[in-house]
């Protein structure tokens, strides 16, 4: 129990108004209310799995501004080592400008800002953080060559890989053979391959020398696929109001159930049982579930 899971990614904050419809081009509208919440993959995935009960070490990049030290705030509350989280002062924090209107839709943009100047030196001079790690997390909302090298520095350090190939994108082959779990959604997976066939992209990146791919399938659960094997992990039922951040409750449930040596299957129960909690309540990070709720939803 407790071992250290090493989470590499973007943080963000998101920056919320409501208004009563998305603005047309030129168009300038009195919104409603308006809010910040902590944001990014990465970040949400190291939440995640702090709130499963993890020793979590975030590696990442900030601005040195005010939304920089609120996010880095944020997640030494929840537990997590943020001494390899870079403060960079000629960079903004990364932000999500999200305008969401009265029936739920939304327009975002993502000005990456610090999360696009980690480089894999950064990597390099973070690299004690890998030390001791039994299993490392990443995603695409930074840098691919900073992907890479992590990968490869977490490899060498002896950690389970797991890659969330989002948002989708191409990626050179040699990443693929560093992954011992990559996780994409169904559209993730298919712009990942070029394939609409959903067997026939799983056997595209196993070919490409991935562990095991596990596809998630919103309501429909996940596929856990190796070379030798395929199985369906049922999602469970719940009333889902909110499916932000389901894909990041799975993720960061299923690095502890591995972190904790239990089976695939097992573990992929654990992320299953996190996501379906998290899809009942609103909101990305306030959505997350912790350890003793997703034990009590299972019993
Ligand atoms: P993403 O958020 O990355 O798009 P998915 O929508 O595939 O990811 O959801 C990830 C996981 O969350 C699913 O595999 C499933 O276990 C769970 N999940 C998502 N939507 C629901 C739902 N409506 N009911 C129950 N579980 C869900």
């Amino acid at each position: 129990m407790n071992v250290k899971i090493l989470v590499m990614g973007s943080l963000n904050v998101d920056l919320v108004v409501t208004a009563s419809h998305l603005p047309q081009k030129g168009e300038t509208i009195i919104g409603g209310l308006f809010q910040t919440h902590p944001g990014g993959k990465g970040a949400n995935q190291a939440v995640a799995a702090a709130r499963m009960g993890g020793k979590i070490s975030m590696v990442g990049s900030v601005g040195k501004d005010a939304y920089g030290d609120q996010l880095c705030r944020n997640l030494k509350a929840e537990g997590i080592d943020i001494c390899y989280v870079n403060q960079i002062e000629e960079m903004s924090t990364g932000v999500a400008v999200i305008t969401v209107d009265s029936e739920g839709q939304n327009t975002i943009v993502v000005a990456s800002g610090a999360n696009f100047t980690f480089s894999p030196e950064n990597i390099i001079s973070a690299r004690d953080a890998f030390t001791g790690a039994s299993v490392f997390v990443t995603q695409l909302e930074i840098p691919v060559p900073t992907v890479l090298e992590g990968l490869r520095l977490a490899k060498q350090n002896g950690a389970v890989t797991i890659l969330n190939p989002a948002p989708a994108q191409n990626l050179p082959d040699e990443v693929f053979g560093l992954v011992d779990y990559l996780i994409p959604n169904e559209l993730e997976l298919s712009m990942l391959t070029g394939e609409t066939n959903q067997k026939t992209a799983i056997q595209q990146l196993l070919d490409k020398g991935v562990q095991t791919v596990i596809v998630t399938l919103g309501s429909n659960g996940a596929v856990i696929a190796t070379r030798n094997s395929i199985q369906m992990i049922p999602a469970f039922q719940v009333d889902a109001v909110d499916t932000v951040a389901a894909g990041d409750a799975f993720i960061g449930a299923f690095a502890i159930g591995i972190s904790e040596a239990l089976s695939v299957r097992q573990a992929a129960i654990l992320a299953s049982a996190a996501a379906a909690l998290s899809v009942t309540r609103h909101g990305a990070q306030p959505s997350l579930p912790w350890r003793s709720e997703v034990e009590d939803f299972l019993k």
